[in-house]
């Protein structure tokens, strides 16, 4: 019988280790890369194949590793392997835009339904709203019923709010019970951290942390609790750019950006359309930068999994520079804490991060 891997388990090689991808359970696991060797060199021979073909210097090892792959499910044995395709790893959607992040601010509200029917003129599923100021039960509300009232395509939103002690303690959760299309709420600067997980929704999510997001500055943090396991998100970070490929992002001064974070602007919400600024030569121009041509992160295991940061570089001249608010090292498979790293230094300043990195202390 011959080595199958099964076909939902995607090898990702690193430059001193590799990664299982499961996507069928929706998580990774770490292999040596003499393992990773053996899956992609070797399926669909026999494992005595195998071992000759090492000249059987490693029949323990090759042993070792089929029960671990075995009791895992990542394999069986066929006598016919070519019967079992592999992955098709390519990615599309039928909308130029899929996803986008709105700051709110006085300048949005003034102006949000009509943001909110432009996403949906542009068959946009997933809206986030980051509020850096506190925000009533009533305003939150006002979204949703517009989303749900005027039949959007919007599939998903979530907002990203200051803790404020005038909420109830039922208000985000009848929120959540109310409006099936609002996935998450993250609560930020609370004093607890919990996720509670809806009553009515089983993807719905009300999720309280203990950590601060007061600025667009805050965002592009690099953490395994990031990383995302899913078919439609891998086979995109294999394609796209797994942060900003078909978003579109409205700042708090109401400029339209790729990620608020950005610098570029392509026109303002007050004299621009959404889809006049998609015209522009330049908007797509980070949508294919994949992790593979990105400097160190082409050699990480995690490659395909975590998401990417453009706006904020360890060299912010080349735009394929790693992410700056990574601390891995995919050469020594260590994790180190970002901000302290004399490497980085120039960056942090370049990109005056000091106050949030005071604020994460
Ligand atoms: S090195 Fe690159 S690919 Fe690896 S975890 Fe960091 S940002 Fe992700």
């Amino acid at each position: 019988m011959k080595l199958v891997l099964h076909s939902n388990c995607l090898l990702v090689k690193g430059y001193s280790r590799s990664i299982i991808c499961d996507l069928g359970r929706n998580n990774i696991k770490l292999i040596p890369n003499s393992l990773y060797e053996i899956l992609n060199n070797h399926k669909g021979q026999t494992i005595e194949e195998i071992k000759t073909f090492y000249n059987h210097q490693h029949d323990e090892v090759i042993d070792e590793y089929m029960d671990f792959l075995s009791e895992n499910e990542f394999i069986f044995f066929s006598n016919h392997p070519n019967s079992f395709p592999e992955l098709n790893t390519k990615w599309s959607y039928n909308t130029k835009i899929t996803n986008s992040i709105i700051d709110f601010s006085p300048v949005i509200a003034t102006r949000v339904f009509q943001i909110l029917n432009e996403l949906g003129s542009l068959n946009c599923e997933f809206v986030q709203f980051r509020f850096y100021e506190k925000v009533s039960i009533i305003t939150l509300r006002k979204i949703l019923k517009f989303v749900k009232d005027y039949k959007l395509p919007i599939k998903s939103v979530e907002f990203i709010l200051k803790n404020n002690p005038i909420y109830e303690q039922n208000d985000l959760p009848t929120l959540i019970k109310n409006f099936s299309r609002l996935m998450r709420v993250i609560v930020y600067n609370s004093d607890q951290d919990k996720i509670i997980r809806s009553e009515v929704n089983d993807n719905a999510f009300l999720v309280y942390t203990s950590e601060n997001y007061f600025s667009e500055k805050c965002c592009g943090v690099i953490h395994q609790k990031y990383f995302t396991v899913n078919i439609s998100s891998v086979t995109e970070a294999m394609n796209h750019n797994s942060c900003l490929n078909r978003k579109i992002s409205i700042d708090r001064m109401g400029n339209i950006k790729n990620c608020p974070s950005m610098f570029q602007n392509y026109g303002n919400i007050k004299n621009t359309t959404l889809k006049e600024s998609l015209s522009h030569k330049d908007f797509n121009k980070y949508w294919n930068i994949t992790k593979d041509q990105i400097n160190i992160c082409k050699d990480c295991e995690f490659r395909y999994v975590c998401t990417d940061c453009r706006a904020y570089r360890e060299n912010p001249k080349d735009i394929h520079s790693k992410p700056l608010k990574c601390g891995y090292n995919p050469y020594t498979n260590k994790w180190e804490e970002w901000t302290t790293n004399p490497l980085k230094k120039e960056a942090i300043s370049y990109y005056n991060m000091k106050e949030i990195i005071q604020n994460n202390d």
